[in-house]
């Protein structure tokens, strides 16, 4: 049999921050639970892998890119002075000395009189000055506008400033400059600028790999044939699709039976193999609801009563690996959009604070009309399922359907959450409120109405 001997830690089961009174506000919560976790150390991985991820050390640039003077046009490098005066209907002549594509190094010199044909990103000839696009020679005249690498004279259609169309050693980073700082968040964008450095990992706050546990006697794995009174484990995919998507790595554990031997021995598995386990129901008052008492056996934990809705039941522990790391455990509500309400307010901040970004986990907010009656009967802080409208200045929302805590196709249509606030009893048709934006990784909005807060 399965020891179930203390798997919570005694040692941190002192601190009464878990153990909050009663009813608490979702801020509240969030701060709490926030506070049992730290960044993630420090990996390096190959720079794709990082995207989304946060830098540990400063990146400096190890040369000057781009590496060499080049050009930025298709056409002849040339000395400037040589073009003096030239025109369309009196152009200058000069011979062609070489022909040079991006890569390569031209070995000779261009002197007076003289130009080298080149092409986009090759390193300026030593000598030229100037590069005249072949939109302002002969060769791009209606008679011969055939690419001819052979030619061995051009005629230069326009005079030419010193410097024109070359793009200098540098000027996109200097050797020994800081290009990003230690505690960059690595977008697309950042990637390329460390590729074009030359590297091909970076050191970034390691991802978290988030344990989930469904539990419940009714569950069926999707992919199993159907049995009566069973329902499929949604919460698994759910939950484990938001760790992914916010940076995590998730794990899906088998699915626990409401009995304490298997519950444990999962939460066990879950424990020793991840950073952070989830768990979805049995956190409400039930007969076969076990995850509170094999929880409250194993240790102390906090179990919530946190003021929104869906979502009211919480629990919220730490446990500790055999090898002394601490795991915390969040419980959450079995209701699928209970479940995966809870983890957007709870469980991105804690993700997004082991990868280092804890100040960026906050989505946009925006005011909105609503176009519906939102109701919200009992007193705590509503979050109804919307789609938004953002074709007008201000944008408007609609409810997306039903809004039990058991509608999940409700969920799938929403793009946001309409924040009803707990002493409001009704968000009235014309009225304006505040929408969490949910379908958007970045905060890119128009600036007058988008907030940024962290306490919705
Ligand atoms: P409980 O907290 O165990 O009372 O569960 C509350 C509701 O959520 C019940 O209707 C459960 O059947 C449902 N539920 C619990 N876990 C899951 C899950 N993994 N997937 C889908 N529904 C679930
Ligand atoms: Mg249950």
């Amino acid at each position: 049999m399965e020891n179930t001997s203390s798997t919570y830690s005694s040692s941190t089961t002192g601190n009464r921050s878990i153990l909050p009174a009663d009813m608490i506000s979702v801020q509240e919560a969030r701060n709490l639970i926030l506070e049992k976790f730290t960044q993630l150390e420090s990996v390096s991985i190959p720079i794709i892998e990082a995207i989304n991820q946060v830098t540990t050390e400063d990146v400096i640039a190890q040369f000057d890119i781009p590496p060499h003077a080049n050009t930025g046009m298709d056409g002849y490098a040339v000395i400037a002075e040589d073009t003096k005066d030239a025109s369309y209907s009196q152009p200058k002549k000069l011979s062609v000395i070489g022909y040079l594509p991006a890569g390569q190094i031209f070995d000779g010199s261009v002197r007076s009189g003289q130009a080298v044909r080149i092409m986009t990103g090759a390193p300026i000839p030593n000598g030229a000055n100037a590069i005249v696009p072949f939109e302002e020679t002969d060769e791009y005249r209606e008679e011969i506008r055939t690419n001819n690498t052979e030619k061995t004279e051009v005629l230069i259609d326009v005079e030419a400033m010193t410097g024109a169309n070359i793009r200098p050693a540098g000027e996109d980073m200097k050797k020994g400059t800081t290009v990003f700082r230690k505690g960059t968040i690595l977008g697309p964008a950042q990637i390329a600028v460390l590729a074009s450095l030359g590297l091909n990992n970076i050191s970034v706050h390691r991802r978290p790999i988030v344990a989930v546990l469904s539990t419940g006697d009714e569950l069926l794995s999707p992919g199993e044939s159907y049995r009566n009174g069973k329902i499929y484990d949604s919460n698994s995919f759910g939950l484990a699709a938001q760790i992914k998507s916010f940076g995590g790595i998730p794990k899906i554990l088998n699915i626990a039976k409401d009995n304490v031997a298997s519950l444990t021995h999962l939460i066990r598995e879950g424990v020793e193999n991840a950073d952070f386990l989830i768990t979805s129901a049995g956190v409400s008052r039930g007969d076969f609801d076990l995850v509170k008492t094999v929880l409250a056996e194993e240790g102390q934990v906090g179990f919530w009563t946190v003021k929104m809705k869906p979502g009211k039941p919480l629990a919220f522990g730490v446990f500790t690996k055999k090898s002394g790391t601490q795991v915390p455990h969040l419980g959450l509500p079995g209701n699928p959009v209970s479940a995966m309400l809870t983890f957007e307010l709870f469980g991105r901040p804690t993700i997004f604070k082991m990868l280092g970004k804890i100040n960026a986990w906050p989505r946009p907010l925006v005011s909105a009309i609503s176009k519906d009656k939102i109701i919200n009967t009992d007193g705590r802080r509503f979050y109804a399922r919307v789609v938004i409208d953002e074709t007008n200045v201000v944008p408007t929302i609609s409810l997306t359907g039903k809004q039990s805590s058991g509608i999940l196709t409700s969920m799938a249509k929403a793009t946001a959450f309409a924040i009803c606030p707990s002493n409001v009893k009704a968000i009235e048709p014309g009225d304006s409120c505040e929408v969490i934006l949910i379908d958007r990784e970045n905060n890119y909005y128009g600036e007058a109405i988008l907030t940024q807060k962290n306490d919705y």
